[in-house]
Order: C-alpha cells, then structure tokens, then sequence
C-alpha cells in the first residue's frame, strides 16, 4: 500500500531557492527570478532566467491543508522529476536566514 507521508531532510535553502517553482492555484512561479504564470506540469525549465527547475512547492497548501494529498499525487504523476517541498517550510527557513543576515550586518 502506497502513501505520501512527509519526511525530514536537510536541504541547502539557497541551493533550492535555485531550482524552485511555486505552485499556485494553477501556474508556477520561479522562485529565483519571480518570473509568473509559468505551467507547471511541463516547464522544465524559468522561460525567463532559464534555472533548471528540480523542485516544486504548492502555496495553495498554506491556505488549502485539505488538498495536500491531492496535490501531492497530481505533482507524483505529472512531475516526477520534481521533489516536492513544503512551501510554508522553505518560507520561514528563508525568512529566518534573511533575518540572521540581516543581524549579523
Ligand atoms: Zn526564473
């Protein structure tokens, strides 16, 4: 029996910032270069800076926690060489190192 469950593994935060796309309620946005209204199920790579995509984030997730299985299994099928992150995760992880290096200046 097959089923998504989460798991915990350490990531380099900017390396992925690299190669992020967000999902949003029906396109993708490229975390690296904010370019918008990229499609998800087939950019392989930003249209606009041309980062390899390798990761996928559903921000819709944030707002919408019932879907995630849903979500999860359409990104399984349609993306299979995208890593599925938790986009509320990679947001804080990214704001609190904006705010260490903030800090340390
Ligand atoms: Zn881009």
């Amino acid at each position: 029996m097959n089923q998504f469950l989460r798991s915990w593994q350490k990531f380099d935060v900017t390396e992925v910032g690299k190669h992020l796309m967000i999902l949003g309620d029906s396109n993708g946005d490229c975390a690296s270069c904010r370019e918008l209204g990229i499609n998800p199920w087939k950019a392989k790579e930003c249209p606009q800076c041309h980062t390899a995509f390798q990761f996928i984030a559903s921000r819709r997730l944030v707002e919408h926690p019932g879907e995630r299985f849903s979500v999860a299994h359409r990104v399984h099928e349609a993306r299979p060489d995208l890593q599925m992150i938790d986009y509320d995760d990679y947001q804080k992880t990214v704001g609190a190192d904006k705010a260490r290096d903030f800090f340390k200046t």
